[in-house]
Order: C-alpha cells, then structure tokens, then sequence
C-alpha cells in the first residue's frame, strides 16, 4: 500500500506489526505474559485490545519482548497478499525462541487464520493455534488444549458476536483517542474484497453498550472516540425483546441513554437505531469529546448523517469515503454498486450540507480489465474532488474472491505500478492543495502529545484530520485542545502556533 503523509489511523502504516501493552496492570512475577502484534486495519488493532481483555480475566499480563512471552499472538490481515507476506517473514523470527522454549504458544488470529483455516497449521508448523475473528472468547480454552499437548483451532464465524459486553483493555494508548468497534463484518461482497469471508455477516453492535464503553471513555479522560465498521452506515440495531429484561445491554442498563438525546422509547419501540441516531447519541455523550468514524460507503451514507455531522460541534468534519475507481464499468465490476455519478453526486451533497468537510477515499489501480481511459476517469474525478488524503493500491488479487473466480487478473503488474505512482503524484498535489487552503486559518486541534521529530514541538489533529505541529506552550498539555494559526504547510501537515 502506497500512502502520502496520512493522518487517518484507520490503516497506520508506521503502527504495522506494532507490540501492543496494556499499562495499566501490574506485572505479578508468576502472571502468563502475552505479547501480541497486530497488522491491518483499525478494526483488528481494536480486536487486539478484546484479546487483552479476554485473557487478562485469566490472569495474562502483556509484555513488548516476545522472547519473554509464554503466548505470541499475531493479529493479521488478509486484505492484500503483501500483508500475508508479512505475517510470514514474521513468524519465522519466532522460529529461535520457540526452539529454546518449547512451552511458548504462538497464535495466528485475524483474517489470515480465517482465509487458511487448519491449512495454516499444516503450512507452518510452528503454529500452536489458529483463532478467527469471532472466536476470541473461546481462547483460554484454545490455550489449555495446547498446554496439554495438541493443536488448537477456531475459525467459526457467529452471526451475534460483537463481543458488546467487554470493555477493551486499551493498548499503547495515548489516554486521548480510542477506538469503539460498533459493528463487525460485511456483506457487501465488493468483488476484490476477501473482509466478507474472513469476517463474516454484518452485525450491529447494541448501542447502549456503545454509549457505555464511550462513557467510560470520558470518565478516563479520553477526549476522541472513533466508531468503527466496514460500513458504518449500513449500522442498524433493532432490539431482540429479550435484551429488555435480561443481561447486557438491556433496559437495566440504559441509564446512559437518558444521559444522550436518545428517548427512553426509541431503541425499544418499533424505530430501529441507525447511524446517524448512534452519532448523535454518542456525540451527547460529552461535548467535550470528538467523534470520528470509519468507513463510509458511497452507496449507503445518506443526507441525514451528513446533516447529523452539520447539526454536532464535536462530530469532526472528515468523512473517509471509498471511491476505487473513477470509471462506472470498473465500479460495476467491483461489485461496489454505485456509478461515478453516484459518487460525485454524494461528494456534492457532502459539501452542500457541511461546506467545510474534508474528505478521503480509498482507490484500487490495475483491477481486472482496466483500460487506459478507465484510470484516466480516475484521474479526472480525484482531480474533480480533490481528496485531503488517499490510501491508494494496487490491485492484488485474493484467493476465494468473486472478482478471482469470474475475472483475469489481466492488467500486468507494471502497468499496475505505473497508475499507481499516476495517482500519488496526483493525490500528492491535491494533498497539497488542501493544505495550502489552510493557511492563515485558525484550526481547533486536539494535543495528542509531542511531536516525533522535535520534543519542542507538540503535535495533533484538527478537526478535518490533518496532522498540525506547533511549538510547545507552557501551560497546554496532551489532551488540551487548542487554537492554532496555520502558517505553513507541508504536503499534508500543517504547521503553526497557538494563539
Ligand atoms: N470497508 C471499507 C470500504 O469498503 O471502503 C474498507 C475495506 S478494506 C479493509 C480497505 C481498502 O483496501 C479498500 O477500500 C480497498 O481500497 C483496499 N482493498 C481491498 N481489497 C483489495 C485488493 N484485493 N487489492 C487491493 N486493494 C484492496
Ligand atoms: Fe470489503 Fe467492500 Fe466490505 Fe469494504 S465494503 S469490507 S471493500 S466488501
């Protein structure tokens, strides 16, 4: 994946294969040590913290040395073949410590043990235990079967489990920003995309425990949440009767609903609960605390959730709004179920309805019979738009996929390369556009703490995304936000001072 000075976290290429720490326990000298890494997406890195929920209730501590570790687990990603790659060279650097101690357990979960299933016990023998994306509850169990001597395995996918009633434990955080997954899997099947295989049906995460854990979140100080899901706007919650009398997420535990503008009624009655209903219940939650959310489909956000973020101070003005590709025919043959004009059609009503509102997309180059004026249409509408910021690819082709089973991958790989680099120096320039718009303007940014390059620098996001460094001020500390005049720039990061 080829991206330029992004901001987003939803796919944070410096945090790749990161160790991830749970802080806040104390390391007892007889606990079980965990040291868990996680690839991909936002989505697993928030999996990753479930994983340290589950196992510290048995009595695991986590550790970012993995010769110390009794369990390794790598949380993967599936989503490009690079990514698997990856996860491989990884593994066997763990080959040494698993020859000096024979009792380490090393686990692959995520997408990739979903997509290999027992294969990956079989392919690589190191491997003790396989755990898909659903069945991370069954893991102490998972971990006593390979403490008696055999192979573990569990790549069931559940039509119900969103795993609503754990509060993550969070991991290398910042104490500022956080991450709630509100949603799991995806049935969209867009033809290139192996998300739907390795996790499963869409399902809706109950809101109040959404509302809870972003709660929870205040209390601890934490000042940005980011909801989660393959497809946000297609979130949608009906209650189950059942969930009013009994266990989580029921009326016993709804006393945060009155706290937002949900009415008691709704969510109860005959009203399902959509996304834009959850934004606005979970930006009552303070109005102190910024909500981002990831990812927007083309065909499914609707004018009342723009008019939802128009309506909130504190629901940020950045909206991450997957294009692929500029040309209708490669649309339809992604499965992606909009045309072009669709497309710009929404980009239009986003800046009628929020006229300050930064976008970003994601886009795909070389998908299978992509000619030359295909990825010149392309071209033409991230011209058009002129995105804040892109992810941008090249297509790799998945085993299992639809657009694997019915299409050639026939643009060859050169060719693929070549439009790739074509709409980074294009992303590049708009990048660069959308930052020099911001000069002499006064953005509200939220201090997450130093910057990397300068201990006398402080750096953060403001509210349309963008990365801002400024000089460091006495009495403003992380968390803080602040008012900073923007006088220069560079490709996509802002910099300036406090006023
Ligand atoms: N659900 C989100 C959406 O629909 O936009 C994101 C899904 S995926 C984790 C993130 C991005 O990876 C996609 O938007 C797409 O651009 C890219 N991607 C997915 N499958 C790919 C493939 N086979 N080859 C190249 N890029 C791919
Ligand atoms: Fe994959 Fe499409 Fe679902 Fe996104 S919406 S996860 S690209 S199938």
């Amino acid at each position: 994946m080829l991206e330029i000075d992004l901001p987003s976290k939803q796919h944070d290429e410096s945090r790749q294969g990161e160790a991830l720490i749970l802080e806040s326990k104390s390391n007892l000298p007889n606990q079980r040590k965990l040291y868990i890494e996680s690839y991909g997406c936002a989505m697993n890195f928030s999996d990753s913290e479930i994983v340290a929920s589950i196992l510290s209730e048995q009595g695991f501590s986590t550790t970012n040395e993995y010769e110390d570790a009794d369990v390794i687990f790598i949380n993967t990603c599936s989503i490009r073949e690079n990514a698997e790659t990856r996860v491989r060279n990884r593994l066997k650097q763990f080959r040494a410590v698993k020859r000096q101690n024979k009792d380490l357990v090393i686990g692959v979960l995520g997408c990739m043990a979903e997509r290999l299933k027992s294969k990956f016990l079989e392919e690589e023998k190191l491997v003790d235990v396989v755990v898909g994306p659903d069945a991370y509850r069954d893991l102490p169990n998972l971990i006593a079967q390979v403490n008696d001597g055999h192979k573990a395995i569990n790549v069931l996918l559940s039509r119900e489990e969103t795993y609503a009633d754990l509060s993550p434990i969070r991991l290398n955080s910042n104490g500022i920003s956080a991450f709630i997954s509100i949603m799991r899997g995806c049935d969209n099947m867009c033809s290139f995309c192996v998300v739907p295989f390795t996790r499963g049906r869409e399902r809706s995460r109950d809101p109040f425990s959404i509302i809870r854990e972003a709660e929870e979140l205040r209390d601890a100080g934490y000042k940005e949440v980011t909801l989660l899901g393959q497809n946000v706007d297609s979130y949608k919650w009906k209650p189950h009767p059942r969930s009013f009398s009994e266990g989580e997420g029921g009326a016993g535990e709804t006393t945060s609903a009155s706290s937002t503008s949900l009415s008691f009624g709704e969510g109860r009655g005959e009203a399902p609960i959509n996304f834009a209903k959850l934004l606005e219940m979970v930006a009552a939650v303070s109005p102190d605390m910024r909500v981002r959310f990831s990812t927007s489909h083309p065909k499914d956000i609707t004018n009342e959730v723009l008019e939802t973020i128009a309506k909130h101070e504190n629901i940020c003005n950045y909206i991450h709004l997957p294009v692929q590709s500029g040309n209708s025919r490669i649309l339809d043959l992604m499965n992606r179920t909009y045309t072009r004009e669709w497309y710009l059609d929404r980009i239009k009503a986003i800046r009628e309805i929020i006229p300050d509102c930064a976008i970003s997309s994601d886009i795909i180059t070389g998908f299978c019979t992509e000619t030359e004026e295909d990825h010149q249409e392309t071209l033409s509408l991230m011209d058009f738009v002129k995105f804040e910021f892109a992810y941008m690819y090249s297509y790799s082709e998945r085993p299992g996929t639809p657009a694997a089973k019915k299409f050639a991958d026939d643009v060859p790989e050169d060719v693929k390369q070549r439009r790739l680099e074509e709409i980074i120096a294009l992303q590049q320039k708009s990048s660069h556009f959308r930052a020099q718009n911001r000069l002499g303007k006064i953005e509200k940014v939220l201090v997450e703490g130093l910057s990397k390059k300068s201990k006398s620098d402080y750096s953060g996001r403001s509210d349309h995304n963008h990365m801002v460094i400024f000089p460091v001020k006495e009495d403003v500390k992380p968390g803080d936000y602040v008012n900073v005049l923007i006088e220069k720039t560079t490709t996509a990061t802002l910099i300036g001072r406090i006023v």
